[in-house]
């Protein structure tokens, strides 16, 4: 797991999360927390030049990746919990995420559903 780099206030409700995912059968690897502006400006510059598909990247100066405030994620069930019909590993993980406290990104109108934030709940961008 890549090391989390975020705002101390961040790491309880992270702690929270991973209890629960662990509890509900969900293996979690953290692939982005903080990003330089400079980097946020790379991944901003690479979704417009892909004609703004795919998972979605917030212009610089607007993502809480750059505050230390936002963390990105892949999720995958455990096979050996049994199955869960119904839903995805990352829409599970990201309720999960909601009731730890944080904003998930499957919520928002562009649609971001492997990143998670500390951002007030608008549902309205990344
Ligand atoms: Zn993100």
């Amino acid at each position: 797991m890549a090391r989390i780099v975020a705002q101390p206030y961040m790491f309880p409700r992270i702690e929270r999360w991973l209890a629960l995912c662990r509890d509900h059968g969900i293996f979690i690897t953290i692939t982005s927390s903080y990003r330089s502006s400079e980097k946020q400006r790379r991944l901003y510059e690479a979704y417009l030049a892909r004609g703004r598909k795919g998972l979605p990247a917030a212009a610089p100066g607007n993502s809480l990746h750059e505050t230390g405030e936002a963390i990105d994620f892949a999720a995958r069930f455990n096979p050996t919990y049994g199955s869960r019909r119904g839903t995805d590993a990352y829409t599970y993980a990201g309720r999960l995420a909601e009731a730890a406290g944080f904003r998930w990104g499957g919520r928002f109108t562009r649609r971001d559903p492997v990143h998670i934030d500390a951002g007030v709940p608008w549902w309205g961008g990344d």
